[in-house]
């Protein structure tokens, strides 16, 4: 097994290491839940602190037009767009992920009217299973839910929209957004991927596989702070046809044209609905400065190097503790995380966090640690581990106190 001193040796060679002074982190935690809430970044707290007594102080409602609030959605978008590989005018930052697959699920299954079934990953998010069966049931359709390599093999004439995450939040796996955006062509149906976790940790080409819809959240790996507006992309070939349900004034052509009949602007701005929240919108475009120079491609090498070290010392510390690695093992299958089983995981999870190491538990048994690229180094890897070991050894976790649940896991 490496010693330590292995890790540093990775860290000094590291050519993303220096983004780690980007952010804002607090002296001592080694923070691997940027996947569940990304941390802050130096500029989003000067950006935040600007908006604050600048703009809405001094400047108030005439902010919109001088201090760009009015295109935050869509200029935002524009910056987001580099990361997910899709054109600049074809990205909206809005609202949260929830309610833009409402919108995208229903103006999509419109596109394909006369094909009854919507499929999705039985694995799926919560919030994207309930919104796939909340609009199948508004629109009379019906949901298949189905093992992911199962797919192919449910595509009838019937197929009409498929609903898929990118990266599986639970097991860190990763799916072919390709070869399945092309499988799902083959059928006839449009495809709607999720890239909660796939976002700001590698590469993607939404253009070169032709996805058809995309959403994405903004308060993980693009640290865009709590509750931080999702973004939503729609190829070029649907902007004029797809009809989003909610149709608020500020996806008007015109909105401060006050017309009593609702035209949708011609292009992705016709996603949005009400009036954005300009402060969490202009920290999300903050967070975005942390990706300036940056390559995904790097970011990816770097995340696969972080999540096989800590699977290598996963394997060699704390295998006869009764921990499984539930990731796949192959690098080009994952994520940008680590999940591992136990039946006792929450209480690990809490026992870790009092020893300053932070990463998550998801039911009923899931242990998840989140490689940032960004800002996680190679010692913080090695140091995880080596505690989490040593929680498993000395059975610290079995303490009460570390059984008492909050709202949040
Ligand atoms: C985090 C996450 C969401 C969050 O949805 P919101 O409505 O933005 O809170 C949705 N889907 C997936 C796959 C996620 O990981």
């Amino acid at each position: 097994m490496h010693p330590r001193s292995h890790a540093e040796a990775l860290d000094a060679a590291d050519p993303l290491a220096a983004l780690r002074n980007r952010f804002l982190l607090p002296e001592g935690l080694i923070y691997l839940d940027g996947n569940s809430l990304g941390p802050v970044t130096s500029t989003v707290r000067e950006r935040v602190e600007r908006v604050l007594t600048q703009e809405w102080g001094t400047s108030l409602v005439r902010s919109w037009d001088d201090h760009g609030w009015w295109e935050l959605p869509l200029s935002a978008g524009a910056r987001l767009a580099p990361l997910l590989g899709a054109d600049p005018d074809l990205v909206a930052v809005t609202d949260s992920i929830s309610v833009n697959l409402f919108k995208i699920l229903t103006g999509a299954a419109r596109l394909r009217p006369g094909r009854n079934a919507m499929v999705t990953d039985l694995a799926s998010f919560p919030t994207d299973r309930y919104l796939i069966e909340s609009v199948a049931e508004l629109l009379g359709l019906h949901v298949r839910a189905v093992e992911v390599h199962e797919l192919l093999t449910t595509f009838g004439s019937d197929l009409g929209v498929v609903a898929l995450s990118h990266v599986d939040y639970r097991t860190g796996r990763l799916h072919d957004l390709a070869s399945i955006t092309a499988d799902v062509h083959d059928a006839g149906g449009l495809v709607v991927w999720d890239l909660a976790h796939s976002a700001g940790v590698m590469p993607i080409d939404l253009e070169a596989a032709g996805v058809d819809f995309a959403v994405g959240c903004g308060y993980k790996y693009l640290n865009g702070g709590p509750g931080a507006p999702a973004f939503v992309y729609m190829a070029r070939r649907h902007l004029a046809h797809l009809h989003q349900p909610i149709s608020g004034w500020h996806g008007h052509v015109a909105p401060f044209a006050m017309e009593s009949v609702y035209k949708p602007d011609p292009g992705v701005r016709r996603m949005l609905a009400g009036t954005p929240p300009i402060l969490s919108m202009a920290a999300f475009d903050a967070a975005l400065d942390a990706f300036e120079g940056v390559s995904l491609h790097d970011a990816r090498v770097k995340s696969v190097a972080l999540c096989e070290l800590f699977i290598e010392l996963v394997d060699a510390l704390c295998d006869h503790h009764g921990v499984d690695v539930i990731t796949p093992r192959l690098p080009e299958a994952r994520g940008s995380q680590v999940s591992l089983r136990h039946p006792d995981a929450f209480a690990i999870v809490q026992a870790l966090a009092e020893r300053g190491v932070v990463g998550d538990m998801r039911p009923p048994d899931v242990l998840r640690f989140g490689m940032s690229p960004m800002f996680i180094r190679f010692v913080d890897v090695w140091d995880a581990v080596h505690v989490l070991a040593d929680v498993l050894e000395t059975g610290v976790w079995r303490q009460p106190r570390f059984s008492q649940r909050g709202h949040v896991t």
